[in-house]
């Protein structure tokens, strides 16, 4: 495969990106100055080998831990449960949360062979066995799968004695929190309520 090719096949692969926008990208590419696609080459392989999932938690960071859980401003007494990294983004912006977070890395789904064991389920009980979290607040994504994974990590608290909330009701159904705007999420926040 040639590398105009090869270039346009891994852009491809890229979610919300087919193939006709994937030649449209890399024909602007090849249009700039030779300096550009090297700085997004460069912006790719910094990404590619500095940024990992934190220890504690999950999230996105260049360090050890990441900018969250190394606050110690941040209330250990209440965890946010979330699908993605992206979701922590959209909750910081909100600035309504002051708790941390653990980034489960998806959502139960059978169908696609996600089961328990993929997502970080067993980081999720050691931090609630550590014994400062109170609250698990599940905001996890309203769609089915979102929903599923919820029950599950409900189930999976169940006699650890710590209170588990689920985000207000309100958010779209089957929607993304990814494209939730702060303010909704905060709301949602505010409102959460006992999962029964
Ligand atoms: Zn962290």
């Amino acid at each position: 495969m040639g590398a105009i090719d090869e270039l346009v096949a891994e852009l491809a692969r890229l979610p919300g990106i087919g193939q006709k926008t994937a030649q449209r990208l890399t024909f602007h590419l090849l249009q700039q100055s030779r300096e550009r696609p090297e700085r997004l080459a460069a912006a790719l392989a910094a990404v590619a080998a500095r940024v990992h999932a934190c220890d504690s938690c999950g999230n996105f960071t260049e360090a050890e831990r990441c900018t969250v859980c190394s606050d110690p401003r941040r209330d250990e007494s209440l965890l946010c449960v979330v699908e993605e990294a992206s979701t922590v983004m959209v909750v910081e912006r909100s600035t309504a949360f002051k708790g941390r977070y653990l980034v489960l890395g998806g959502r139960l789904s059978p169908l696609t062979g996600v089961g328990p064991e993929q997502l970080r389920m067993t980081l999720l009980k050691q931090r609630v066995a550590e014994g400062a979290v109170r609250e698990v607040i599940l905001a996890t994504n309203p769609s089915l799968e979102g929903e599923a994974t919820a029950t599950y990590i409900h189930q999976l608290l169940d006699g650890t004695g710590v209170r588990v909330t689920r985000l207000a009701r309100g958010l779209p159904v089957g929607g993304d929190l990814e494209y939730i705007d702060g303010v909704t999420l905060s709301h949602a926040l505010d409102a959460r309520q006992e999962v029964p």
